[in-house]
């Protein structure tokens, strides 16, 4: 967890909280929808488990405005921009959750009782990476998955791609754009003629055979492939995109699957199956860059909102009617 954003509830475990929305992720998805509410003059409470996906990356980027700025960097500001405006923090973990009347309670990793009107889901997703020795260490850095948030920063240089899934096929000529100089290790994977063709007329090598390990240092990979050492500066993988979705779960809501991985099916602003749950961010859409997930907790937090605005005028009316 964060050590250098502090929680700001209480540190006294035993004490419960009340909000009129727990955001559960302080990713650039939750803080985003944080802020909305907050500024909704909402009760929100963000628990954030303060472990981003982009964590190991140096530097974020296509955030407008926010080039390059350290991915800590990025959510340390959010986050005190939506303390501004008055959402509160639980740097801890969600383990349970379960329908409470119209609302929620969530327990959470230090015991604490967490009890909201709506939740809004902001948990992101976990990238299950191929499974050949090495290749974790140099993940983030060396290791990356996606041409618009590091692929500039290898540009020209020698690339490998990783082929044991589908989709490295089009990761192969995503990353030609970017370099001449760009390997296919295929494993497992038939090429299909009309592609074997276009990379044979832009010059993307192809080798067969086992990635069987993965070392050397930053920048200057050694690829272990069937016992031959094969030298690149950067390797490129596709992930698994394994939601982080066991609350949702919990409160009996179904995940979905695309070849790329598992997501929270939601319609447009976020609301899921489950009545008083949103879904923001990767948890939801496992492509959305950092721009896509901010815009995602943005609507999310706007429809919660009116959702509740909804729900108070109709109890009024109901009120003033008996
Ligand atoms: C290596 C790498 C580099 C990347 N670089 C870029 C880039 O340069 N530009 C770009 O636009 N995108 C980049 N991305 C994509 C970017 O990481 C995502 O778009 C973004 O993180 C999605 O935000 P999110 O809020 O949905 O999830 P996350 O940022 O993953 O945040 C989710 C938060 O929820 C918390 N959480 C999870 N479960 C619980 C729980 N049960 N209780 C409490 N908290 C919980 C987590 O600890 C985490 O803090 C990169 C991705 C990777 C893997």
């Amino acid at each position: 967890m964060n050590a250098d954003v502090s929680a700001d509830v209480s540190a006294d475990v035993s004490a419960d909280v009340n909000a009129d929305v727990v955001v559960l992720g302080g990713g650039a998805a939750g803080l985003a929808g944080a802020v909305a509410l907050a500024r909704s003059l909402r009760d929100v409470v963000v628990v954030d488990a303060g472990e981003p996906r982009n964590a190991p990356a140096g530097h974020a980027h296509n955030v407008l405005g926010r080039e390059g700025t350290a991915p800590l960097d990025l959510l340390a500001a959010g986050r005190a921009e939506a303390r501004g405006y008055g959402a509160r923090f639980l740097d801890d973990r969600a383990v349970t959750a379960h329908r409470d009347g119209t609302g929620f309670t969530l327990g959470l990793l230090s015991g604490r009782v967490v009890r909201a009107r709506r939740l809004l889901l902001a948990t992101g997703l976990a990238d299950e990476l191929p499974d050949v020795p090495g290749l974790r260490r140099f993940w983030g850095g060396s290791v990356l998955h996606c041409p618009f948030c590091h692929g500039y920063e290898v540009r020209g240089q020698r690339i490998g791609v990783l082929g044991s899934r589908p989709s490295a096929l089009h990761q192969a000529l995503m990353f030609r754009q970017l370099s001449p100089d760009v390997t296919l290790f295929v494993q497992d994977l038939d090429v299909p003629a009309e592609t074997a063709q276009q990379y044979r007329a832009l010059g993307i090598t192809v080798r067969e055979g086992t990635v069987r390990r993965v070392g050397g240092t930053p920048g200057d990979l050694v690829v272990d492939l069937d016992g031959e050492d094969v030298g690149v500066q950067a390797l490129v993988v596709t992930p698994y995109y394994r939601a982080r979705a066991d609350l949702f779960r919990q409160l009996g809501g179904q995940l979905a699957t695309n070849p790329m991985g598992e997501f929270v099916p939601t319609r447009p602003g976020g609301a899921t199956d489950v009545p008083g749950v949103w879904a923001a961010g990767n948890v939801a859409d496992p492509g959305a860059m950092l721009a896509a997930s901010t815009g995602a907790g943005v609507m999310a937090g706007a429809a919660i909102n009116g959702d509740l605005i909804t729900e108070d005028a109709r109890a009024l009316v109901a009120r003033a009617a008996v």
